[in-house]
């Protein structure tokens, strides 16, 4: 109840947006009592020239007329005042803050003094007191304080008033004009009370919604991690910065940074340290370029527009910073680069290319920096026809599995086949899978190609079974991501080996050893169900990745792919040889059957052999040929195909 009435008579703390918007509502009503006082002065000014001169014809005396109308000079002269000042005033300067209150204080004051004046006299001449009525009306109107300023102000005022007439009238005043003057300064006290509230409720809501906005505003141009610009902000600013006629493109460079292996830190360290880590990155960067505009994309991926003038020192500066900020795990900042070509370049372009320059650094030690030429523009091209003409090379039968022998190391009997994708393209010609695997992986359409290859080789499968050829068990290549785009991966192979009528053991599920260590659950699980199901689970290219221990701890292949990496160097450094032997009978201790890739020699042949890997696959035995070219070499006795697969 107590409350209430405080609050009711403005006792509240106001935060500085209401208090702010009150007073400009101040300052606006201001403007509207001003030009009015301004308008009846000068109509007085000529009203007394007319009455007490023209109409009676006095000749003008300028003193007399002067002294006749020095009260309408001093309230026409604060009348200006206070109309300029409410004109120019600006809210956030201080200054006019400040002659904004004095400015309507003097004119309150001054308006509520003639009106006491003039009434006064005219109650004591048996008149009307309307001078002070309406002044006082003027001040409440355009000075709205705090409900309790109004108050004491319209008391103190109508108090001394009616006090000062009481006196001054023989018997005192009326009682018709007491009540009327009491009535008045009730409803004026109301008045002013109620307008108040109402300004500050309306405050309140228009601060609520400038802070959602501002809140919104936030959330859209920055990025809630970092506290940088987001990608969003980052090509709008970039679009509007080069467009501006003054500035030079050719004088901007954009680029794409990643910051390579940082998904170890963030295994090693767990999330909150990876998140202070890109924290700390992104300061770095706004450090480093901070006449550029910087933001970050997501992930690991940052973006910038900096000056060409300059810019080598600042990512000189920038790679040393990220790099010394801790020596456990060797976080590699990999860069592309590129200069755009007029202003017109749409900045989400640009970083589409600039990115794809950094890709071209991806895994590679010896260079953390591409910038975007035309040999890059070419593969650029290349990869978006790839992504554009997927869907229509599967349709018009571009895209194939090729075979690539495996054998037994024992008597080089054919023992099987891995199925390689191909897409042989009319306009782009023969694209090996390092040209189009990553970049659907990139594009999330991975799982369209596999789901045509696994068809297709369904399909080869069966025809030389129905052709009562000989056929030996292919191996398919999963990538990671058929487990999470596939509906159902698992369930695609069931549908297909039914519609074929293909033995399970015809088909060996290949999985690369990259593949588990990033997507454990969905694999995990898929896994289980293809082992359930009766399908070999092989492990590929292990050792090619930093976690290849890890997955044999955690999983159960039926065969192991040694990667072809391995192999290098076989001829010369004595140490290939050890750690081959070293990997074969690991192995052999996980209970493993294994296979070495790339075999390219009768050397590298009969040393696998001799350490007990069971079988080789490469070029020393077959490069990947079509299904056509495999059915001849081994109807012409080039593959004997081995009894036991
Ligand atoms: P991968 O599964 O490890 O396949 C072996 C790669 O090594 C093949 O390259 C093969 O041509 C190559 N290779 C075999 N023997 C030798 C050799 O003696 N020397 C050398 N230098 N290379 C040899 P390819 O066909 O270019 O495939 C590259 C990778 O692309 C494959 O590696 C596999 O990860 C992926 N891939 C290929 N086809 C498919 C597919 O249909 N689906 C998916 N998801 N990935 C595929
Ligand atoms: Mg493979
Ligand atoms: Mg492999």
């Amino acid at each position: 109840m107590l409350q209430g009435l405080l609050k009711l008579l403005g006792f509240q703390k106001n935060s500085k947006y209401v208090s702010r918007y009150i007073q400009d509502m101040n300052m606006r009503t201001s403007i509207y009592m001003a030009s009015i006082t301004i308008a009846v002065e000068c109509y007085m000014y000529f009203y007394i020239l007319k009455k007490r001169y023209w109409d009676i014809g006095v000749p003008f005396d300028g003193a007399l007329y002067f002294q006749q109308t020095k009260n309408y000079m001093i309230l026409l002269l604060t009348g200006l005042l206070l109309l300029l000042v409410a004109v120019f005033y600006k809210k956030e300067v201080t200054q006019w803050r400040v002659a904004g209150y004095g400015s309507s204080i003097l004119f309150c004051g001054i308006s509520l003094y003639f009106g006491v004046v003039v009434s006064y006299n005219d109650y004591l001449d048996g008149k009307q007191i309307l001078a002070f009525l309406t002044m006082s009306l003027y001040a409440a109107c355009m000075l709205i304080w705090r409900p309790y300023i109004s108050l004491i102000m319209l008391s103190g005022l109508y108090y001394y008033f009616f006090h000062q007439l009481d006196l001054a009238v023989e018997g005192g005043m009326r009682t018709g004009d007491k009540v009327n003057l009491f009535t008045f300064w009730l409803s004026l006290t109301v008045v002013a009370i109620s307008i108040y509230q109402q300004r500050r409720q309306v405050a309140e809501k228009a601060e609520h919604l400038e802070l959602a906005n501002a809140r919104l505003r936030h959330v859209a141009d920055y990025d809630e991690l970092t506290g940088i610009h987001n990608a969003y902000y980052f090509f709008e600013a970039a679009k509007s910065l080069l467009q501006d006629p003054e500035l030079d493109h050719r004088d901007k460079v954009y680029l794409f940074i990643n910051l390579e292996n940082f998904k170890y830190y963030n295994d090693r360290f767990g999330f909150g340290a990876g998140n202070e880590f890109l924290t700390e990155v992104a300061r770095i960067m706004e450090t480093v370029f901070d006449t550029g505009l910087v933001a970050r994309q997501s992930d690991d991926h940052f973006l910038v527009l900096t000056d060409v003038d300059g810019a080598e020192e600042q990512i000189d500066a920038m790679r040393d910073a990220i790099m010394n900020m801790q020596q456990e795990v060797r976080i590699g900042v990999k860069l592309g680069i590129f200069f755009p070509q007029d202003k017109e370049t749409d900045p989400r372009y640009a970083i589409d290319k600039a990115r794809y320059a950094c890709s071209l650094t991806r895994d590679r030690f010896d260079k953390d920096i591409c910038i975007y030429d035309d040999r890059v523009a070419n593969g650029f091209h290349r990869r978006q026809y790839v992504v554009n003409n997927l869907q229509a090379a599967i349709d018009a039968g571009y895209i194939q599995p090729f075979y690539q022998p495996v054998v037994w190391a024992e008597d080089g009997t054919l023992c099987g086949c891995e199925a390689l994708a191909r897409w042989v393209d009319p306009t782009y010609g023969f694209l090996s899978p390092g040209d189009f695997i990553p970049v659907l992986e990139d594009y999330r359409v991975i799982h369209q190609l596999d789901a045509c290859i696994f068809e297709s080789v369904c399909r080869d499968l069966r025809r030389a079974m129905d052709e009562g050829r000989p056929v030996v068990p292919v191996s398919l290549n999963f990538s990671r991501l058929d487990f999470e785009l596939m509906d159902d991966a698992v369930q695609m192979l069931e549908d297909l080996v039914e519609k074929y009528r293909i033995p399970k053991d015809m088909l060996h599920v290949e999985i690369t050893e990259s593949a588990i260590s990033e997507n454990l659950k969905d694999i995990e699980e898929a896994m289980n169900r293809l082992r359930e199901r009766g399908y070999a689970l092989w492990l590929d290219d292990f050792g090619s990745g930093y976690s290849s221990l890890n997955t044999l701890k955690d999983f159960q292949f039926d065969v192991m792919k040694i990667d072809m990496g391995f192999l290098h160097g076989f001829d010369k450094n004595p140490k290939a040889k050890s750690l081959l032997n070293y990997v074969v009978s690991l192995a052999k201790s996980m209970d493993m059957n294994s296979l070495t890739e790339g075999v390219e020699t009768a050397e590298q042949a009969e040393f696998l052999r001799s350490v007990g890997c069971g079988r080789l696959q490469g070029y020393y035995y077959g490069k990947p040929m079509s299904v056509t070219e495999l059915r001849d070499k081994i109807a012409d006795g080039t593959y004997r195909v081995s009894e036991t697969a």
